[in-house]
């Protein structure tokens, strides 16, 4: 297969774009690198001995995207990445949110609709499931309301997307709802390099550990949990750049006008002091911590039911909490400063 991959410089993008490659497939990249280093995708070339098409493109520039699809009338598929993701910043800036993440999207359809390319895996999240729903998630579950603009741009895409599908049956679509991923590449070449201060728990983590940063905050050591502090389902991002792999493979069995939900996860809640604990255990580096008031907008707990991929989609997570400790700190201790961007 031929595939497109949005917003593929990025951390997920590069490790599946990696995947993909691995697997057999061609990819083309367009990503506009508001958030990522092209230096991603020169690795992933490097450990693979094979070639990426890059283009820088925003997914806002339909005729852009037009021009990208007309170089390349044998793509197959798209597995669209491209999103700012800063749960944070998007409720101060919704406006820039919805429009880069939706008319991004929306702009993305209507250029791969008229090229016929109509095979979709989408980047969605566990957020779409909103703050009231019980946990373990399950997909047969309604859909919530995310309390963030982040999250009500990922749900208001999936709905965009079922739509599509009802009108246009030759489209087929995967919404792939990821939990936590972490880690790196074993390779320690590509992993995770945020902008300014981490907003996630397990880059902030490694910058600690890499004396980029002082202590750790733990935000809340309050909740109704084992030990107090939330809980979460971290995944492996080689396993999850797999799930993409294994969606692609299985929408093109399937036939017209399908979108399917699928969690991608551990099936396994961990408490950030277990994260931070096995970090310390794995890389003998410990992790000042102190304890700060809950972050707005946090859930106590909450992780997949992973069943519908497995026997569906046949994945599973498969690496282990270790892999993940040992991956993150091998891409971080050997590049301190990530790509240098
Ligand atoms: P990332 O920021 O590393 O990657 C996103 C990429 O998209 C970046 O390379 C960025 O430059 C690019 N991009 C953003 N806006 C663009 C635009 N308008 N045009 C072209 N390119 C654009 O983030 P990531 O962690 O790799 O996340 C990838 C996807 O997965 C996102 O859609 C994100 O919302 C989703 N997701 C991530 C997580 C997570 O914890 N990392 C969890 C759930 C869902
Ligand atoms: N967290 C923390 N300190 C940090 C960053 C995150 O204690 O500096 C906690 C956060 O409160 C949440 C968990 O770590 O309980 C995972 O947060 P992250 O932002 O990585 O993912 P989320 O599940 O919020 O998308």
């Amino acid at each position: 297969m031929k595939v497109l991959v949005t917003g593929g410089a990025g951390y997920i993008g590069s490790h599946t774009a990696l995947e993909l490659l691995h697997a057999g497939h061609e990819v083309v990249v367009i990503d506009n690198l508001c958030n990522s280093s092209l230096e991603s995708l020169k690795r992933v070339e490097l450990l693979t001995n094979k070639t990426i098409t890059f283009y820088q493109v925003d997914i806002r520039d339909g005729d852009e995207i037009s021009n990208v699809l007309a170089q390349h009338p044998d793509i197959n598929a798209t597995i669209h990445f491209a999103a700012l993701k800063a749960v944070g910043e998007s409720t101060q800036i919704p406006l820039k949110y919805y429009q880069n993440n939706v008319y991004g999207t929306l702009t993305l359809l209507e250029a791969l609709q008229k090229a016929k390319i109509t095979n979709f895996v989408f980047s969605s999240s566990a957020t779409v499931y909103g703050e009231e729903a019980p946990v373990p998630y399950v997909e047969t579950l309604k859909t919530g309301i995310p309390s963030s603009a982040y999250g009500k741009s990922k749900l208001m895409i999936e709905q965009i997307l079922s739509d599509l599908v009802k009108s246009d049956p030759s489209f087929k679509v995967a919404c792939l709802r990821y939990f936590n991923p972490i880690g790196a590449h074993e390779s320690g070449m590509i992993g995770e390099d945020p902008n300014g201060i981490p907003n996630n728990l397990m880059p902030f983590v490694a910058q600690v550990a890499v004396g980029k940063r002082d202590k750790l905050s733990i935000f809340g050591n309050d909740y109704p949990t084992n030990d107090g502090t939330c809980e979460r389902d971290y995944l492996h991002v080689v396993d999850l750049a797999h799930g993409h792999v294994k969606a692609l493979e299985w929408l093109e069995k399937q036939s017209n006008g399908i979108c399917e939900a699928f969690n991608l996860g551990t099936g396994n809640p961990l408490s950030v002091l277990e994260i931070v604990n096995e970090f310390s255990k794995v890389t003998n580096v410990n992790i000042p911590y102190e304890y700060a008031p809950q972050r707005e907008g946090d859930l106590p707990a909450f992780w997949a039911n992973a069943d519908k991929a497995k026997v569906e989609l046949n994945w599973t997570a498969d690496k282990s909490l270790e892999d993940m400790m040992k991956d993150t700190w091998h891409w971080q201790s050997s590049n301190p400063q990530g790509y240098g961007k």
